[in-house]
């Protein structure tokens, strides 16, 4: 199997390219083309699988079909409140900035734009970058949960939701955080939003996420 395979559009696939990947590891090869169909999945997937570009792709290949808007409202009062289209939470700051930067190269000269926002740092700089118009937000759970609070960040036009490492989000304490992240998102018609849960275990916690958040979904265990 190849990438070339799947349609993922012209600007992703030179992306693909450029970046040398040539055939989709197990989880891509599953993963995306379910994806891309817009179906719900949940994943287990370890470190080094391949899982960022499985649920990149699908997200940036849809918001190029679909056509960019780069979201951003005057509704925050007189500040400009951002609207991103995709969010991916991931745990920790490393993670965030890891999935950032590899989502930068993938959505190269797309005109996709993708923001990180991570706590343990000055918040003023983050909000400066969502200012400046957002597709896609990487986010640790704490510090999102902060931006909402503070009428900076909308979640009414996420498309697709990426909860990456969730069992390790669970482990660090934020199920509240998620679970109030979500729910800001509005409960969607079934179809309306994407959602991918990644996961490396299968406690019930996680099984109860994915009952929660997810529609009509399908496992995928690689
Ligand atoms: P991840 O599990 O997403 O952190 O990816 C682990 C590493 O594998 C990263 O350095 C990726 O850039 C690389 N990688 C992911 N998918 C592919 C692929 N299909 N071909 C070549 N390298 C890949």
């Amino acid at each position: 199997e190849r990438f070339d395979e799947i349609d993922l559009g012209e600007g992703l696939m030179q992306n693909i390219q450029r970046c040398k990947y040539v055939k989709p590891t197990p989880i891509q090869k599953h993963a995306i083309p379910i994806a891309v169909a817009g179906r719900d999945l949940m994943a287990c997937a370890q470190t080094g699988s391949g899982k960022t570009a499985a649920f990149c792709f699908p997200i940036i290949s849809t918001i190029l079909k679909n056509g960019l808007s780069s979201g951003q409202s005057g509704r925050g009062g007189t500040r400009m409140m951002a609207q991103p289209s995709a969010l991916i939470l991931s745990p920790t700051r490393e993670l965030s900035c890891q999935i950032h930067e590899e989502a930068k190269k993938f959505a190269f000269k797309t005109g996709v734009k993708i923001v990180v926002a991570y706590g343990g740092a000055p918040i003023q700089q983050q909000l400066y970058n969502l200012e400046k118009g957002v597709d896609i937000l990487v986010a640790t759970p704490g510090r999102l949960a902060d931006m909402i609070d503070r009428g900076r960040v909308s979640l009414k036009m996420i498309k697709h939701l990426a909860l990456d490492e969730a069992d390790r989000m669970l482990d660090m304490g934020f199920e509240p955080q998620i679970r109030k992240i979500v729910q800001q998102m509005g409960m969607p018609p079934p179809g309306q939003r994407q959602t991918m849960l990644f996961s490396a275990t299968f406690p019930d916690e996680i099984q109860r996420l994915a009952s929660d958040f997810l529609n009509d979904y399908i496992f995928l265990s690689v």
